[in-house]
């Protein structure tokens, strides 16, 4: 059995089928997956589909880095509803994106390091996005954590030194099907060296798809290539690295 433990199924790109695309991830053993929403709409939506798929499709909602200039209180207050609720399994994804700096530095920073009190706050574990701004995520979180931050670095596809730094902080890492890309070797570095154990899986759908379905529209399913990938890379069975990360994710979401 595997989880896809991060997949954006309230994306257009699933409106016309997303029945479909939940029967696929079943036939090929999913044995649930945690959707994404960033908005108050998506949130909407993704209640929707969580109630059709009950113990199967679970919520993580947040404010994304690119979003970060659209926060208010109202939105934090709806957070803060829904983990009262117990609607979500975790925070985010929050964090940092300086590639496409959709907002300023600032208020990305200012943004999660709300978020990641926040998520101490409800005790909820985190879901961090980072892209070329490792060294700012990192100081943010070793400010930020009162101890008790539960985390995941999400879609990692930076270097050793930031994995090892990420483990010593107790943080899980996540990869997607970007492992399985042809220059991905330096990432393929660092899931070999990463113990099982802090390691999950997912597929950060509809964007993503791995090597064999590159170029389409990727979705929950597509989550067992990344597994693939991770048992050659680590010289282990399939069902070692769908055992230990379903596991993992369990174990992080509390489901
Ligand atoms: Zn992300
Ligand atoms: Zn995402």
């Amino acid at each position: 059995m595997f989880i896809d433990t991060h997949a954006h199924l309230t994306f257009p790109e699933f409106n016309d089928d997303l029945p479909q695309v939940i029967q696929r991830a079943k036939e090929a053993k999913l044995e649930a997956i945690v959707n994404i929403a960033l908005d108050e709409e998506a949130i909407k939506q993704s209640l929707k589909i969580s109630e059709q798929y009950p113990s199967y499709v679970f919520m993580a909602a947040g404010c994304h880095p690119h979003e970060a200039k659209d926060w208010t209180i109202e939105y934090e207050t709806l957070l803060r509803q829904l983990a009262q609720d117990k609607k979500i399994v975790a925070l985010g994804e929050m964090g940092l994106d300086y590639h496409y700096n959709l907002s300023p530095k600032e208020q990305q920073q200012e943004v999660f390091r709300q978020s990641l009190r926040l998520a101490q706050e409800l005790d909820l574990p985190a879901i961090i996005h980072s892209r070329e701004a490792s060294r700012d995520t990192m100081l943010i979180i070793h400010e930020e954590n009162k101890g008790n931050l539960k985390g995941v670095l999400h879609c990692f596809g930076s270097e050793m030194v930031l994995a090892k730094e990420a483990l010593d902080l107790g943080l899980m890492i996540s990869f997607t099907g970007t492992v399985t890309f042809k220059k991905a070797q330096p990432v393929r570095d660092v899931v070999r060296e990463i113990p099982l154990e802090s390691l999950m899986i997912e597929t950060d759908c509809p964007f993503l798809a791995p090597q064999a379905f590159r170029g389409q529209r990727n979705e929950p399913a597509y989550v067992v290539e990344v597994a693939k990938q991770i048992a050659e890379v680590k010289d282990l069975t399939l069902e070692e690295v769908a055992e230990t990360t379903t596991q993992n994710a369990k174990d992080f979401f509390n489901i």
